[in-house]
């Protein structure tokens, strides 16, 4: 027998029409090339989303079409979210952080209609452009007077198009399992593959994020994504924080700016700040060296990369802000794991209670998650046990674009094979110890690299860690510790050794560290294995 329910559809459009209702007075307030603080209302970027629409129509866009944007996080940028994905077509967002080649491929091979841009980007696209055969327009995100010479390219101006297009565009009624967006993901082997998110995934992983223990948003909350909007939908928080109407604070160009962000984060009471370890890392020192003390922020959001518990421990003793470690990927839209301590944290040993808050957190609803043997076997949920980690759900990608079925991370059972390895608790906490690609082999024992980078940055004198393994004569692999010392610091390798005796068995310790001036980064701000790998691969540890 069927239940008696209303089936209205999950889409991005629902979103927006219950925010313009109800928090329709709500701030974005955005830091812009143009404007070092534009500000809103939800209303308002609803109407400009609409004219927008009319103008996509007028230019022949239609549905599925695809609409790609190479541009910061600020609220030009949230109406190209909308105004696409309502009106049909699809809001393919770039990382304009990836090699030119790859954007070109990109482009070509969502075969890409519109591309809409921060002027600054104009050099890039104006390259690219002859590469490009898909392309019919390029949309400035400006105003008249601000749009750079066009360089031999045909340009459209957002702010014209916008001042002449029509306000009550109607929203179409749209199928909920329709696509919304598309991001590709930035393998370091082979050609990106693209994640095609729907209409449906975006509301149920919105309303997952939304929820007490996972981010834990409201109408109450001001929330400052410098996770950028180019990677994984900002971690949804266009749509989760609009859904319950928390004012929004958007960094534009200057999200790797230390000083922008604190003052961003002090001048509009931000609560809640969501960006990757290498993001906080610049606040941090920015404000240690400035003496300043963040007055509003209670939490921030980690993730991306693995957050080491020294960097928690200095925003909660510094700034009294509390970091929750998250963990997710471009093919989970993105939320996986989300960590909130449990009711009975604060009466756990110090050694229970920092294992815990190091590690990536509880599978928010939704979410189905495994870890794998060699043979396959599911591993005990022990702690201890560690295998490669599986996980499906309804904003999984369930395969990629234009590759449907093609997929070797997928099995028959419809799991996704994520390529990270971990451990799982009893209750469910995850932790993970490596990228497949990442694992240290010696003499057939795994070392996690990310445990080892998290006891070398919580040395004074050291900036950044990363470890990798190489070739060693009698184990096959063995640690190298590579990093970047603090300002001003010049440790000797032996100092750095010594912070792990009693921290991890004495064979896991590194055998060897190099310094490095700097840390090389891939295009979403991970540390590039893959770099260092190869600018070390003749190095020789002694037998
Ligand atoms: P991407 O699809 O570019 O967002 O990258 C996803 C990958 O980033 C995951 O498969 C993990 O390897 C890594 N990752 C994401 N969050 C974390 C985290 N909190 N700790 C460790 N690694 C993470």
């Amino acid at each position: 027998m069927q239940g008696l329910m209303m089936d209205g559809a999950l889409t991005i459009t629902s979103v927006l029409e219950h925010a313009e209702r109800i928090h329709g007075h709500q701030e974005i307030v955005s830091v812009t090339a143009e404007s070092p603080r534009h500000r809103y209302t939800y209303r308002e970027c609803f109407a400009r989303a609409r004219r927008l629409a009319s103008v996509l129509a007028g230019l022949g866009i239609g549905p599925g079409d695809r609409v790609a944007t190479l541009a910061w996080n600020d609220y030009r940028h949230m109406e190209v979210y909308y105004g696409v994905a309502c009106s049909g077509a699809i809001c393919h967002t770039i990382n304009p952080r990836l090699f030119a080649e790859q954007l070109a491929w990109i482009v070509n091979h969502a075969e890409d209609r519109v591309l809409v841009i921060d002027p600054m980007f104009l050099p890039l696209v104006a390259k690219l452009r002859p590469q490009l055969p898909t392309l019919e327009q390029v949309i400035v995100l400006c105003s008249e007077a601000a749009m750079p010479a066009a360089d031999g390219l045909e340009l459209l101006c957002y702010e014209t198009l916008l001042a002449g297009a029509d306000e009550d565009f109607a929203w179409p009624a749209l199928d909920e399992r329709a696509a919304a967006s598309l991001c590709y993901t930035s393998g370091t082997t082979g050609h990106p593959k693209g994640v095609l998110y729907s209409h449906r995934a975006m509301v149920l992983i919105s309303w997952a994020c939304g929820l007490p223990d996972a981010m834990n948003l409201s109408a109450r909350e001001v929330v400052l994504p410098v996770v950028p909007m180019f990677h994984v939908n900002a971690w949804s928080i266009p749509y989760s924080a609009l859904m319950v109407g928390a004012k929004l604070v958007m960094p534009g160009p200057k999200m790797g700016d230390g000083e922008t962000l604190a003052n961003l984060m002090d001048e509009e009471a931000v609560t809640v700040a969501l960006g990757v370890p290498t993001v906080w890392q610049g606040l941090l020192e920015f404000l240690e060296q400035a003496g300043r003390r963040l007055k509003t922020l209670k939490r921030t959001v980690v993730g991306g990369s693995a957050c080491p518990l020294s960097m928690m421990e200095q925003f909660e003793q510094r700034h009294g802000v509390w970091t929750h470690h998250a963990w997710g990927m471009t093919e989970l839209s993105p939320l996986g794991t989300y960590n909130t301590p449990p009711p009975d944290y604060d009466s756990l040993p110090r050694e229970a209670r920092d294992r815990l808050r190091a590690s990536q957190g509880q599978p928010v609803y939704g979410v189905e998650m495994k870890i794998v043997g060699p043979d396959g076997q599911a591993l005990p949920w022990d702690g201890k046990a560690f295998g490669a980690l599986k996980v499906r759900g309804p904003w999984v990608a369930s395969s990629y674009y234009r590759m449907e079925g093609e997929s070797a991370a997928h099995d028959a059972e419809g799991w996704f094979d994520t390529g990270d390895v971990a451990t799982i608790d009893p209750r469910g906490y995850m932790t993970i110890t490596d990228r497949t690609k990442d694992v240290i082999k010696s003499g057939g024992e795994w070392i996690s690299s990310i445990e080892l980078e998290n006891i070398a940055v919580s040395h004074p004198a050291v900036s950044r860690a990363a470890v990798i393994g190489v070739a060693h004569p009698k184990w096959d692999e063995r640690p190298l510790l590579l990093v970047v010392p603090a300002a001003g610091a010049q440790p000797s390798a032996e100092e750095i050794l010594a912070a792990f005796e009693g921290k991890v068995a004495r064979w896991m310790i590194p055998d060897a560290v190099e310094f490095i001036e700097d840390m090389p980064l891939t295009a979403t701000g991970k540390i590039s294995k893959l770099t260092l790998r190869e600018r070390f691969a003749e190095y020789r540890l002694e037998g």
